[in-house]
């Protein structure tokens, strides 16, 4: 049983002044592993005047400093790869691919920060004016459980980065994944007080950092719920936000797709880290006529999905996080019954000799209809909704009627028609024929998927303000 009873603020661990004792699961076995004192919002005042106090010395480093920190963040995070891999196996329950990638991804994120601040100017001329970019001052950064390190990291990147300082709030649920992240980024030495952690819950740690006058901007990556509260907080103080947030991604197979590819692609693209994805195709859209072969190599590479225990190699799916997640998850394969779509694969409960676990039953429906609660509703497991089209008109109407705009997909010989199609669909980005690794390109939702970007160019801009000098040159 291992216990975190530690924040870390200004630099140093130390024992948070909250007491709340939170129990940390497996979610492969529904034992408790592990317990965290968790923070409260004293602790959070503490941290964000550590992160204020670091502020001012920060913001003043050189572009050549700030890369160097970038660069001994990422081989500190890099030299513990194995480790950390473990502990997210262990703590949240992802296949070990999915956790080697999340911990590649979370490492490399400082390394493409300190590349992009390479050619990155922060001045620029606009007309007779300089253009000062300047970092926005302490930051909140608040994340969920279903990729922590990579969240913490790529957001942390930027605030570097940008010159700013940060106090972090992770999911109370992923504190051991938290602590040892936590010490690999104290060995890269930087100084005290430029980031702080602190793991709270959301309605102390994260509200009193969403409303205290000394941040100035927030980035969250959530639901789009507590997306919508921040954002309304934000404004009394008016905060900066970088919302990122829900998805209901549809995912349209053209008349020409190789369906030999574009459903074992499909089935991939709901199943990403065990369907607990908010860019997850969870909508497939397909062509009428095209169905019952649709239905068929579904029901054929559906075989392929294997759940189980994620330590194995041959695991494509684990258990969801948590109790919580399991019945969110089954009530939505209920409701799909209940509303009168077909089961063509999986259903209600666990897989065979999966009790143990928190392990759901990959499924697909077909002959769901755009009104039904599955086709709308964001449901974070690997349970897929097929819908069908008469014209490639329809598909895009269906494909946009939704209140999310995070990602889409398209499936299709015909690359110009593909990319017609992709051009109509609103979404923050759409993948033609394949699942792309896109770190530099710019990630966000439109709609209610979120406000803002995140990675790259775009990703650095959100953590700066445009500040106009003129006057000071000679003519
Ligand atoms: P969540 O919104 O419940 O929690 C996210 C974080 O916000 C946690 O750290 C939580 O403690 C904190 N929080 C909760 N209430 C808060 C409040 N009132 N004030 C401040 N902070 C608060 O989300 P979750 O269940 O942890 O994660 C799943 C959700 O995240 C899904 O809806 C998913 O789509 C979304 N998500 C979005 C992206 C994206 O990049 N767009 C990526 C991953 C997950």
């Amino acid at each position: 049983m291992k216990t975190v009873n530690q924040v870390y603020i200004n630099g140093r661990f130390v024992t948070p002044h909250g007491e709340e004792l939170f129990d940390l699961y497996n979610p492969a076995t529904k034992t408790v592993i592990g317990r965290v004192r968790l923070a409260d919002e004293v602790d959070a005042q503490t941290a964000i005047a550590a992160a204020k106090a670091a502020y001012p010395e920060f913001r003043q480093t050189t572009k050549a400093e700030r890369m160097d920190y970038l660069q001994r963040l990422h081989d500190a995070v890099a030299a513990k790869t194995a480790e950390l891999v473990d502990r997210m196996v262990e703590e949240y329950g992802a296949p070990r691919s999915m956790s080697s990638g999340t911990v590649a991804r979370a490492a490399e994120a400082f390394r493409l920060a300190k590349v992009l601040l390479e050619t990155f100017e922060f001045e620029k001329q606009a007309g007779a004016a300089r253009v000062v970019l300047e970092p926005l001052g302490v930051v909140g950064l608040i994340t969920p459980w279903n990729a922590n390190y990579s969240f913490i990291c790529s957001k942390l990147a930027m605030v570097i980065a940008s010159g700013s300082t940060a106090v972090i709030k992770p999911s109370e649920m992923s504190a051991l994944q938290t602590q040892l992240l936590t010490e690999c980024l104290h060995e890269a030495g930087l100084p005290s007080g430029v980031f702080n952690i602190v793991t709270g819950r959301g309605d102390t740690v994260g509200t009193e950092i969403v409303r205290h006058q000394d941040i100035a901007k927030i980035s969250f990556t959530g639901s789009t719920r507590v997306g919508k509260r921040i954002a309304r907080e934000a404004v009394e103080t008016m905060k900066r936000v970088t919302l990122e947030l829900g998805g209901k991604s549809p995912n349209v197979i053209l008349e020409d797709a190789d369906l030999e590819k574009a459903i074992p692609l499909a089935l991939s693209a709901v199943s990403i880290n065990s369907g607990q994805a908010c860019i997850a195709g969870s909508r497939l859209l397909v062509p009428e006529r095209l169905l019952d072969e649709v239905i068929r190599l579904i029901k054929r590479h559906s075989a392929d999905l294997t759940v189980g225990d994620p330590r194995q190699k041959s695991t494509r799916i684990g258990p969801l996080v948590s109790q919580i997640q399991y019945d969110r998850v089954q009530g939505y394969i209920r409701s799909g019954i209940a509303q009168g779509a077909e089961l063509i694969v999986g259903g209600e409960g666990h897989p065979e000799g999966l009790e143990q676990g928190y392990f759901v039953r990959p499924t697909v429906f077909a002959r769901v209809t755009p009104e039904m609660t599955i086709a709308r509703e964001e449901i974070f497991g690997p349970v897929l909704s097929v819908l069908t089209y008469k014209s490639e008109t329809q598909a895009i109407e269906m494909a946009n009627d939704t209140v999310y705009g995070l990602q889409a997909y398209v499936s299709g010989t015909d690359l110009q028609r593909a990319r017609r199609v992709a051009e109509q669909l609103v979404a923050g980005r759409v993948f033609i024929n394949g699942l792309y690794d896109l770190p530099q390109a710019p990630f966000g939702g439109f709609k209610q998927s979120g406000i803002g970007r995140e990675f790259g160019t775009y990703g650095l801009e959100e953590y700066l303000e445009p500040k106009t000098i003129a006057g000071h040159e000679s003519s």
